[in-house]
């Protein structure tokens, strides 16, 4: 059971001394401090003020086996008890480590049969920045070391996170990208290329990666990285053909592709991973969230046997942290993916709750605000609009009516995010439908309440 904190006093003291991640610090000090979250069960979570919220982002994309899983607590203490830590600079490992590295290639499959650890997905896009450029030059090509990203991505919240990514308020912050990042468009119908047909906007906007290779020069790029399907940005999903487009694109020029699957990995999309569900091969895949389903921070890259040669050549690869390979995070997250064998739940999302996710939010389409919905395994987002059957934005309020529904939904009973004109979704994978079914109808009424608020922001 919950400890009897006062709340009053946290929030109190969450003001006067502690700085939350991604946020206003003004703002959380006008509203007296963050909503303190006190204790959770399954896909619900539960405030200090008494509220139970149904969880619809799994704590922030991660909780995929949903919160009070015992038997995760259980192998963390056992963990604890027999090797809190040990580090992998010696020459030295532990044994969880090396059967989660098993595990995880056993997932990936295919050439992506080697595992490196991080503690989180900014780390993990970290690694990839330095491992694919000492790669090149390894390899003989040293002017290879351009990545191509697109704007709009999300790679995390390093140097190396900001920069891959193509989040412009995030590069005004700290003079980003560091050189050698290029962005190009997003394969974001219904922002960008509404109207026209998908496929071939989606076929269009993988040209513009070669468009760029060839201005940058072939010679010189080293990777292209994508989410498989971008979630920070709004869960825009790719048109079909795009990301076949992207790998033949990267073939033909010999560049490597490198899927960022910290939000599709673990079931998310129906299939262990995103480029599964997708149908394309990466060279280096970058995990973490739902490799722990949240309960310890770890986070993972797979990397191609080739890649892996080549750096044998090379002596050390300095490169790696304290916490590579944690002994505890990784037994955590070996036990995680066995609760997630053992319940088939990417074949869940694949074949039951994901398909009813996307029937379940039709039934909002036709709602003055609605534009569009979309999903792929339980990944959703809404799309607000003035106009139904148009992209048009709520003039005054642009770029703010998501916040808007998700602060009403919020109040209703269920957590989602809101980014710019979506609301987006993200579900524990134990979702019942039943529970479903209360997301679509919280976030029906929060629709209605919001069309006034909404009206009055606008000039
Ligand atoms: N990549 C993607 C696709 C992400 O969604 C995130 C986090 N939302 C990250 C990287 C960064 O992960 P972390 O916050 O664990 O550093």
């Amino acid at each position: 059971m919950p400890r009897n904190y006062d709340i009053a006093e946290l929030k109190r003291l969450d003001v006067a001394h502690h700085l939350p991640a991604q946020q206003d610090y003004k703002l959380i000090e006008d509203i007296g401090g963050s909503r303190i979250i006190t204790h959770a069960d399954g896909c619900y979570i539960h405030d200090g003020d008494g509220n139970r919220i149904l969880d619809g982002m799994a704590g922030l994309w991660c909780v995929n086996v949903g919160y009070g899983r015992e038997e995760l607590v259980e192998v963390a203490a056992e963990q604890m008890r027999e090797l809190p830590f040990y580090n992998t600079f010696f020459k030295t490992v532990t044994p969880p480590t090396v059967m989660l590295a098993t595990k995880i290639a056993s997932l990936t499959g295919g050439k992506l049969q080697h595992v490196f650890f991080n503690a989180s997905g900014s780390e993990a896009n970290d690694t990839v920045f330095r491992m694919v450029r000492h790669y090149w030059k390894l390899k003989g090509e040293p002017k290879r070391n351009v990545f191509i990203s697109r704007w709009n991505a999300y790679h995390g919240s390093t140097v190396a996170g900001v920069s891959l990514g193509g989040m412009k308020g995030m590069h005004a912050q700290g003079d980003l990208p560091v050189p050698g990042v290029e962005h190009v468009r997003q394969p974001y119908w219904f922002g960008e290329g509404f109207g026209s047909d998908p496929v071939q906007f989606g076929q269009d906007c993988a040209a513009a990666i070669e468009e760029r290779i060839l201005a940058v020069g072939p010679e010189n790029v080293a990777a292209f990285i994508g989410e498989p399907a971008q979630g920070a940005g709004g869960v825009i999903i790719p048109p079909p053909g795009y990301w076949q487009a992207v790998q033949a694109i990267c073939h033909k020029y010999g560049i490597l592709l490198v899927a960022d699957e910290v939000i599709t990995g673990f079931g998310r999309t129906g299939e262990w991973f995103g480029h599964q569900t997708l149908g394309f091969t990466p060279d280096i895949v970058s995990m973490a969230k739902g490799l722990s389903s949240g309960y310890l921070p770890i986070s993972a890259n797979a990397v191609s046997s080739e890649i892996v040669e080549v750096l044998k050549t090379g002596g050390d690869f300095v490169h790696g942290f304290t916490y590579s390979g944690h002994p505890v995070c990784a037994a955590v997250a070996l036990r995680n993916i066995e609760i997630m064998e053992r319940e088939d739940l990417p074949g869940r999302v694949r074949d039951d709750v994901g398909p009813y996710l996307a029937e379940a939010l039709k039934r909002l389409n036709g709602h003055p605000l609605v534009g569009e919905t979309r999903s792929i395994g339980l990944l959703g987002a809404v799309e607000i609009v003035a106009q139904p059957g148009t992209n048009t934005r709520w003039g005054g309020a642009e770029g703010n009516a998501g916040p808007v529904v998700r602060d009403r939904c919020i109040e209703n009973g269920l957590m989602v995010r809101g980014i710019r004109d979506t609301i987006v979704m993200c579900p524990p994978l134990i979702i019942e439908r039943s529970q479903i079914d209360d997301m679509i109808a919280i976030i029906a009424k929060s629709l209605d309440e919001a069309l006034p608020i909404l009206r009055a922001m606008t000039f």
